[in-house]
């Protein structure tokens, strides 16, 4: 068995030096943050996305027959040790990847798998999210979005909003209302071709000056009357497994830092002391704090994972990482400013370097992070509910 990850792990590292461009290599944040971005990138990012995406490592153990890479989870762990190694990224990223491929898999007709997964193996379609409207956040079974038998097909009426990447996206998996005389057992879950005159959106801008998300219109969408996932009315248990894969993804590293390491960065604005020590002790104990928290997030996914094998579908207790890593990521982003002072606190001009812009951006974004994909409350609800069994107070069943 180790002998054969040592041999997969030869093939792997021969196919990445012969694949990955040298110009994506030791730039993964980089790498995301391009591919994250609408439109296409181009050039050398084009084609490795193209190449991982025909070897099916952009979804390493998704199913083989959907275009995935069919691995192991102990080849996807050398796959992703190797990637690291080069520095080089997966470029296939974006809700289709983390958070709807995944529910189809497990919800999905073996029709709608062979049309809708391969093409986000290869990182050839965008896919957003159209859960949230202006009467249904928290409270997201009371959406009111309508959809009607046409007869040989569903239409889709209303508006959703805070959709993430609509602007570019090229299908929404969305739910809707099936039956307004139930809450939860009257919502189901479709897909929604994005390229038609029934769907509009406007971008709506964020304090951190981009508009990444937008309200989104349906005026006598069209949906095919094989693009309904799951039964009629029976759309709120895929939801609900929708959001575990989304939170799942938000309590991982990437929220949590990147960038210049705190302690690099107080060095350079605040300086050391005569014993060689951080020269500001509240902010030493701070940022020591923050890296401990930081380190004990980071096994306590990893215990989650090595304790989760063979069950590859996540829990309630992604309620758990989001809150505590998103918490994380939010003092960091605090403990940058700080460090940087004044200098900290520049929106554009030549003032100010590029990481200082970003950390203000950065800043202001990470607000978001304890909203979106369900708040802070929500998760806090949750998890008294679903994992430490207590009553709900309210009676009621958000998020
Ligand atoms: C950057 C960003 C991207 C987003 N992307 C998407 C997307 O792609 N698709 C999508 O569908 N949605 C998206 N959202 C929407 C997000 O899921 C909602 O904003 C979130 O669920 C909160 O809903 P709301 O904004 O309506 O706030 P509300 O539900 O009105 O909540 C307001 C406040 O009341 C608190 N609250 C509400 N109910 C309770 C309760 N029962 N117990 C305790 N406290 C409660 C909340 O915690 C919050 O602090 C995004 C949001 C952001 C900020």
């Amino acid at each position: 068995m180790e002998q054969d990850l040592e041999d997969f792990r030869a093939e792997t590292r021969t196919w990445l030096e012969a694949n990955a461009p040298p110009s994506v290599r030791d730039s993964e944040d980089a790498v995301v943050d391009a591919m994250m971005a609408g439109g296409s990138p181009g050039g050398d990012l084009d084609l490795w996305r193209r190449r991982i995406g025909e070897k099916g490592w952009g979804a390493p153990t998704w199913p083989a027959a959907y275009g995935g890479g069919g691995l192991s989870a102990g080849e996807a762990r050398v796959l992703a040790e190797e990637m690291r190694r080069l520095g080089v990224a997966n470029p296939i990223v974006g809700m289709g990847t983390s958070m709807f491929g995944p529910t189809l898999l497990e919800y999905g007709t073996e029709d709608q798998k062979k049309r809708h997964i391969p093409p986000i193996v290869r990182g050839e379609l965008r896919w957003c999210q159209g859960y949230s409207e202006p009467g249904a956040g928290s409270d997201l079974a009371a959406l009111s979005t309508k959809c009607e038998d046409a007869g040989d097909h569903w239409r889709i009426n209303g508006q959703k909003i805070w959709t993430s990447g609509a602007q570019y996206a090229d299908w929404c998996f969305c739910l809707v209302r099936t039956d307004p005389g139930r809450k939860h057992d009257g919502i189901s879950f479709v897909l929604i071709d994005m390229h038609q005159s029934g769907v509009e959106t406007r971008p709506i801008k964020l304090i951190a000056g981009s508009s990444p998300f937008c309200e989104t219109f349906f005026t006598d969408a069209r949906v095919e009357k094989n693009d309904m996932v799951g039964p009629l009315n029976g759309g709120w248990t895929i939801g609900k497994r929708l959001l575990q894969h989304e939170r799942a993804g938000q309590g991982g590293g990437r929220l949590m830092g990147g960038g210049t390491p705190l302690p690099e960065l107080a060095e350079a604005y605040i300086g050391r002391d005569a014993d060689g020590r951080i020269d500001d002790v509240d902010l030493r104990v701070r940022m020591i704090a923050n890296r401990i928290d930081a380190g004990a997030h980071g096994l306590t996914i990893q215990r989650a994972a090595n304790e989760a094998r063979g069950n590859q579908n996540p829990s309630a207790a992604t309620s758990i990482m989001k809150n505590s890593g998103t918490r994380i990521g939010q003092d960091r982003a605090e403990l940058t400013l700080e460090i940087m002072g004044h200098q900290g606190l520049g929106w554009q001009g030549e003032g100010f370097t590029s990481e200082e812009l970003a950390a203000v951006r950065g800043w202001l974004s990470g607000k978001a992070w304890t909203i979106f994909g369900g708040s802070q409350e929500i998760q806090n609800n949750i998890i008294s509910k679903r994992i430490l069994g207590l009553p709900d107070p309210l009676g009621q069943s958000s998020r």
